[in-house]
């Protein structure tokens, strides 16, 4: 089933049938997002606004009352009310406290560690606070309420894209966004791999090349070496600067007007810069297509030509080569191997660029297609065939539904995702969670539910005969091996004393589609619940970890504290213990964050701190 789709206003020129076949392509993008779809000839296209826009900007304006506004409108708050105006999001998903703190004076809104999410980030606004993938959910779900409302269809499933150097957390939680917005996430694809498809790179499956994707956008660059072989994308390698776009552009024009006229502009006051830099992007902008520029401002002339824009922009554009150059060298690949360049992002419309990639590449240089919409529209075309509607395409054989083990309080722990291509063999590393343990129940589920006991139990083993070691010291691997047919081998290995175990599960497809569907509906009716019910269950595996640490420690280290810092602590285990029986989410937490902060004095002094140690890593029950 194909829908007829007003190029112009993105509307449907024809009301359709409601049919299951249709699937959005996302383009989650850190400052613009876009949704695609392939029209009824299986060409893609922008989905619209009603005002016509296509691009979205990934921008999230708080009212004082906590609604919420997605777009152009919340962008327009970003003067008048900073803190509650939230931007860049992309940047935040998936990453730790840690990793963000030294760049968060480079954002407008607080962020802070989110002690109930293994230190994740989550962001304050109006005194409520919001992780990444909650926010994320907003933007996707404001964009799926914008193409139902231009197609009249109710949209309920897509594939979304993201960086090709993004890790597993950042994809797992881009899913997670998905999930909470109600989509059904397809599949996520990488931003170079759309932007490919987008160019019809890769359809034909006995296409056999290496190619390069050059994107270079308002902030980022990115490049991407990409193996395309049976219609199978595999990415060789990536490199970036995450500080490197068309912003750093406007500043070199802006710089150089700003030593030409540095006595008039000294009386200026710090707004007016501001609008020099605006000035310059419009000076950038016509540049690409005139040889002068000339603008009267404030009294002063603001002139640039062509040749003078493009040996300021020389350096900058000198480094997105050499970056090339890096990722050439990392995916071991010569530059006569390179086939075609893709281009992407805004930035890629100066000519000056377009010059350097190709005189560098010798390659055919794709740019025709509007290098802001190809990574979307590129999604659209995945979209469409893994909605089943372009049958002359190889669709690689994918898991249908998520493959883990239990861990923990029964929560199941994603080893193999969902639509991971098969054959798949992917490993994690767990531990024990008591003292001397000596076995090891693995259990295997199938299934897109946090809890276990919602899911699809494939399996049991148990790997015994653990050498008695501390909680924590063991080092188990297991691996889920996944064949072209569906038969899963999962092995567990203890690989500090070798002792291992290994089922074949006969096959993880063995289920009917309609409950194949019961159980991905399940999964999403139930986001919201499912994610709380787990964050309280990991509130109480943190909680009985400390008060076992908080025993080690004080068995350990009692010399090494006053009478006072004992009692302290071992009163605050005492209402650990309390609270963990009453099972209250943030009371656990809120004393957990208090009992660390109380503690790290003596740890600081307890050079072998156990509880340091035995807080780290995952634990199996
Ligand atoms: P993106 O992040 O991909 O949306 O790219 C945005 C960047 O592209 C901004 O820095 C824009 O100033 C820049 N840009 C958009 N159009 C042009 C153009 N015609 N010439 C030069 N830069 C452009």
């Amino acid at each position: 089933m194909k829908i007829p789709i007003d190029i112009k206003t993105g509307s449907l020129t024809q009301m359709s049938p409601l049919s299951q076949d249709l699937v959005v392509g996302i383009d989650l993008g850190t400052t613009n997002s876009l949704i695609a779809v392939a029209d009824n000839e299986g060409k893609p296209q922008i989905i619209r606004d009603y005002k016509g826009k296509t691009m979205v900007p990934s921008i999230i304006h708080f009212f004082e009352d906590n609604s919420y506004i997605v777009g152009i409108e919340a962008k327009h708050q970003m003067g008048s009310d900073p803190k509650a105006t939230l931007y860049s999001i992309k940047r935040l998903m998936g990453k730790s406290f840690q990793d963000m703190k030294e760049i968060q004076n480079t954002f407008g809104y607080t962020f802070l560690e989110n002690y109930e999410d293994e230190g994740l980030v989550r962001v304050n606004v109006n005194n409520k606070f919001y992780t990444p993938v909650e926010l994320s959910s907003f933007i996707l779900k404001a964009l799926v309420i914008q193409a139902e409302a231009a197609l009249d269809r109710k949209i309920s499933r897509a594939v979304i894209t993201v960086p090709a150097y993004f890790n597993d957390a950042q994809r797992q939680a881009t899913r997670d966004a998905g999930k909470l917005a109600g989509l059904d996430v397809l599949r996520i694809v990488n931003e170079p791999t759309a932007a490919s498809l987008a160019y019809g790179l890769g359809l034909d499956r006995n296409m056999e090349e290496t190619i390069a994707v050059y994107d270079l956008g308002g902030g980022t660059f990115d490049i991407s070496i990409l193996r395309i072989e049976n219609g199978i994308f595999e990415v060789l390698s990536t490199k970036g600067d995450t500080f490197l776009g068309g912003d750093d552009f406007d500043l070199a024009i802006a710089e150089k007007w700003k030593n030409t006229y540095r006595n008039e502009l000294q009386l200026l006051p710090l707004e007016k810069w501001y609008e020099l830099k605006w000035i310059a992007e419009e000076a950038k902008i016509h540049l690409s297509q005139n040889t002068v520029f000339t603008r009267l401002w404030n009294g002063l002339t603001l002139s640039l030509s062509k040749i003078e824009a493009e040996e300021l922009f020389q350096p900058l554009i000198f480094k997105t080569i050499e970056l090339s150059a890096a990722a050439l060298r990392d995916a071991g690949i010569a530059i006569t191997e390179i086939s075609n360049v893709v281009m992407v992002g805004g930035s890629t419309r100066i000519p000056a660029v377009k010059n350097a990639v190709s005189q560098y590449f010798q390659a055919k240089v794709h740019d025709d297609v509007n290098p802001d919409e190809v990574v979307a529209l590129g999604a659209a075309v995945q979209a469409d065939i893994l909605a089943g509607n372009r049958k002359d395409l190889l669709l690689l054989d994918v898991t249908p539904l998520s493959l883990g083990i239990e861990t923990l309080g029964g929560l199941m722990d994603v080893i193999v995702p969902r639509n991971t291509k098969v054959p798949a063999r992917i490993g994690r590393n767990y531990t024990t969670s008591k003292d001397g343990q000596k076995n090891l129940a693995i259990t295997v589920y199938q299934g897109e539910r946090d809890l276990v006991k919602h899911n699809r139990k494939l399996g049991a083993f148990i790997l015994s005969n653990l050498p008695p070691m501390p909680a924590g010291l063991p080092k188990i691997e297991v691996v889920f091996a996944l064949d072209a047919d569906g038969i899963l081998t999962v092995k567990a290995r203890e690989l500090r004393s070798e002792t291992s175990m290994e089922v074949v599960i006969k096959s993880a497809y063995g289920i009917s589609d309609e409950e194949m569907a019961m159980l991905l509906l399940d999964s999403i009716h139930n986001a919201k619940n499912d994610m709380e019910e787990k964050q309280r269950i990991e509130a109480l595996n943190e909680g009985k970890l400390l008060i076992d640490s908080i025993q080690k420690f004080i068995s350990l280290n009692s010399t090494l504290m006053t009478t006072e810092e004992l009692n302290g602590l071992t009163e605050r285990k005492k209402n650990l213990e309390l609270l963990v029986e009453t099972g209250n989410k943030d009371s656990i937490m809120g004393l957990i964050q208090e009992i660390n902060e109380y503690a790290q004095p003596f740890t600081h002094r307890a050079m072998d701190s156990v509880l340091g140690a035995a807080l780290s890593g995952k634990k199996v029950d």
